[in-house]
């Protein structure tokens, strides 16, 4: 029987660690680590993890500031708010909640986000420092990841990590952060030969390819962690379940995360983890 790597235990435990960071910081400074969510137009999904974003910054102590702005909103008014919260002094984190509707041009938003208030980290400026191991922030779903792994006692070097799935935002730097942390990486995707047998070979297997349990028993060495990224609706009762088939997987893992309640409560609070950093670096006394 596998370990339970709980997330929502280890996502709180580090809630409490900023806010503890948090009061203090208020204190020497003044003021609050601030964070800016920009949505445009009205996905009830992406509306849900932006409410979830607002009341992670309060659990914490953060001041957090949203704008909601219809779906029609044009490229110049999205530019001109971001340029405006890029100069506002009291706001160190801006987050612009992707998708964005298809007549905005993800990557010049992106690009137009003051690197150093970058939270998501998904300004190229950021992504580059990744690659080059010299970086103030993670995206958060890897260094969730990374951080479930740590505070389980997993140890990475040395282990077969195998990703699958090699988005920007999930399978490419979860790749790069497991190498920096001396394992030996393979990156898996849709046209990848052998799916099962690479798998087979994880001492570590991330999967994140967005496909409701995909990964049975069958993908699995025995005593591999598992760490499920994927957040999928089952088509056969609508709930929310992993990649992973964890009835088949769990009895042969030696640790896996479930779904929910594993990676998903890792990714806001890494998102905090970046806010305070982003206040710390632009000149906070901490
Ligand atoms: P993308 O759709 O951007 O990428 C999916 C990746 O999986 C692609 O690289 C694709 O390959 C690969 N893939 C798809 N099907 C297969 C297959 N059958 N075999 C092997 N590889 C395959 O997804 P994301 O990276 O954005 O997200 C992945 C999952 O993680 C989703 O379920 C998403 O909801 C979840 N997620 C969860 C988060 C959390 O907080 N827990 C945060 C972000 C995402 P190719 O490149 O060849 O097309």
């Amino acid at each position: 029987m596998a370990k339970l790597i709980d997330g929502k235990a280890i996502a709180a435990e580090i809630r409490r660690e900023i806010a503890a960071d948090t009061e203090k910081f208020k204190k020497e400074n003044g003021y609050a680590p601030g964070l800016a969510v920009v949505i445009v137009g009205e996905d009830p999904a992406s509306q849900v993890y932006v409410r979830n974003k607002h009341r992670a910054c309060e659990e914490v102590g953060f001041y957090s500031r949203g704008y909601e702005l219809p779906a029609d909103t044009d490229e110049k008014t999205l530019l001109a708010l971001i340029d405006e919260l890029n100069g506002d002094d009291s706001i160190h984190g801006i987050l612009v909640q992707l998708p964005l509707p298809r007549h905005l041009d993800e990557e010049k938003i992106l690009l137009a986000i003051d690197p150093k208030k970058d939270v998501d980290a998904f300004h190229p400026y950021n992504v580059g420092r990744i690659m080059i191991g010299n970086y103030d922030f993670l995206p958060c779903t890897p260094a969730g990841v990374m951080a479930l792994l740590e505070r389980s006692g997993v140890t990475i070097e040395g282990k077969e990590c195998v990703v699958v799935g090699r988005s920007n935002i999930v399978g490419k730097p979860q790749a790069l952060l497991l190498l920096e942390k001396n394992g030996t990486v393979t990156v898996c995707h849709s046209r990848t030969k052998n799916l099962r047998e690479v798998c087979r070979r994880a001492d570590i297997l991330v999967a994140a390819i967005g496909k409701p349990e995909f990964f049975d028993s069958s993908y699995i060495k025995e005593g591999a962690v598992v760490i499920d990224v994927g957040m999928n609706r089952r088509p056969a009762d609508g709930k929310l379940c992993g990649d992973v088939d964890f009835a088949s997987v769990e009895p042969i893992a030696s640790a896996i995360t479930p779904v929910p309640g594993g990676v998903g409560p890792m990714t806001i609070t890494m998102l905090m983890k970046n806010t305070f950093t982003a206040a710390k670096k632009q000149g906070a006394k901490v």
